[in-house]
């Protein structure tokens, strides 16, 4: 007997009719002999819904503040909430026993980040107890508490880091995370209608894909995934098609340069002048920022004659209400006459392959793609296995089709297609 636990995002939940087709998937898997979890996000676009609500609420005489952050995970946490308790009626409705639990109620604990909560530990037992009887075990995906018993979230997406984070614990013998499209495409199959399914794609290069722009998984998720070798099979919940397998990496894979391409849209580069040149100071402006929660990007550091210098970084649009207080108390302490300027509408596309460790030429190959597009390349990043270029935003779709031709990875002899 085996152990699975199924994850289904929002769409795959939006309706009655989807909540259906999730838990007869549940009860099909059970009644091939395993022991089944779901995790379940929130319905349709209920958690974007809800933080538009609390924008509304938060709005006075035409001016938005930003609500308080433990009040918006008490507010998010109730999508999921309502989803676990439907899909639990669904499967006893079709005639299985089920039980659904909030994060809470598993034990989920986390650190106190509201919004961005990590996971610190999950308690097992409870679940064990239920499977143990017989019981499909519907979880809240998505949510937390802290020690202290306040409700926290994830981040968004953040339940495929439940799904993987459960599946760990319970020694799943596999994760599904079923959505809306078929697996993993060499690009988001909405903005590249040639995009290609991945059969298998490995744990690192699923990890960039997703920092970069794939949203189809959260970073975070696949992180854990890798670190506790979680076998994650990323699937369609409308039909039952073989989907991606997220693995170790093979030896054949370096075959491929590169495996998918992926696009980050709403970028804003954050300048601060004329800070001091010396040693300290770059580590004191990021190390506030890390403090803050915050992910930042692309450092680009210019030295001026006067001993001073200009740091600019990339952050993603929706951490600016954070990082605008960090950098305005930075500027006052560092002094000296310090300006912090806020460049939006930028984007960034990006190809990863782990076959760029062996072969060369890649960076060319895709300059040249966005040169012939007549796409300005404003700032590059590497890494072992990526290349990544900022760009203008409105550039971005574009942009992303032209290196996903550059390096052929869409239509039938697509080169993803023969892993
Ligand atoms: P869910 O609600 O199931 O979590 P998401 O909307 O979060 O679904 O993720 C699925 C979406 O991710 C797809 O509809 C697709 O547009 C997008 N996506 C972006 N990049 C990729 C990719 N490389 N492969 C597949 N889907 C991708
Ligand atoms: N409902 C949450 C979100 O929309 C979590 C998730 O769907 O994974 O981000
Ligand atoms: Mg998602």
């Amino acid at each position: 007997m085996g152990l699975i636990v199924q994850k289904f995002g929002g769409t795959s939940v939006a309706d009655a009719a989807r909540i259906h087709r999730a838990a007869r998937k549940a009860i099909a898997a059970k009644e091939r002999g395993n022991k089944v979890v779901v995790v379940v996000s929130a319905m349709g676009d209920t958690t974007d819904d809800l933080i538009d609500l609390a924008k509304q609420v938060c709005t006075v005489d035409g001016k938005e503040v930003v609500p308080p952050k433990r009040e918006m995970d008490q507010l998010l946490v109730t999508g999921e909430q309502v989803t676990i308790a439907l899909m639990a009626m669904a499967v006893c409705a079709l005639g299985h026993p089920a039980v659904s639990f909030t994060g809470g109620q598993i034990g989920l604990l986390t650190d106190e980040a509201f919004s961005k909560a990590r996971i610190k530990s999950i308690d097992e037992k409870r679940i064990h107890k239920e499977l143990d009887a017989g019981t499909i075990v519907i979880v809240a995906g998505f949510q937390g508490v802290t020690p202290d018993g306040h409700f926290t979230t994830l981040g968004r997406g953040g339940s495929n880091a439940t799904l993987v984070a459960v599946g760990a614990v319970l020694k799943a013998d596999v994760c599904e995370n079923y959505t809306d499209v078929d697996g993993i495409y060499t690009a988001d199959p909405r903005l590249v209608p040639n995009a290609r399914k991945i059969a298998r794609i490995s744990y690192d290069e699923m990890m960039e894909l997703s920092g970069l722009g794939a949203s189809v998984l959260q970073t975070r998720a696949v992180e854990f995934a890798k670190k506790y070798g979680v076998p994650l099979h990323v699937r369609n919940s409308q039909n039952d098609n073989e989907g991606t397998w997220i693995v170790s990496e093979t030896q054949t894979m370096e075959h491929i340069v590169v495996s998918g391409a992926a696009l980050k849209k709403d970028l804003t580069r954050v300048t601060i002048k004329n800070v001091p040149d010396r040693p300290g100071v770059a580590a004191r402006i990021f190390h506030a920022i890390a403090a803050a929660n915050i992910m930042v990007d692309d450092i680009i550091q210019n030295v001026m004659h006067d001993n001073t210098a200009n740091i600019s970084f990339t952050v993603e649009h929706g951490d600016l209400h954070d990082l605008r207080p960090v950098v305005e108390k930075l500027v006052t302490d560092l002094g000296a006459g310090t300006v912090a300027a806020f460049q939006g509408d930028l984007a960034k596309v990006s190809v990863v392959g782990v076959g760029m460790r062996t072969h060369t030429g890649v960076a060319e190959r895709m300059f040249k793609a966005l040169a012939d597009a007549k796409v300005n390349i404003q700032n590059i990043t590497t890494s072992e296995i990526k290349i990544s270029c900022i760009i203008d935003r409105e550039h971005g779709p574009a942009a992303l089709r032209a290196v996903h031709d550059a390096f052929e990875l869409g239509g039938p002899g697509g080169a993803a297609a023969k892993r």
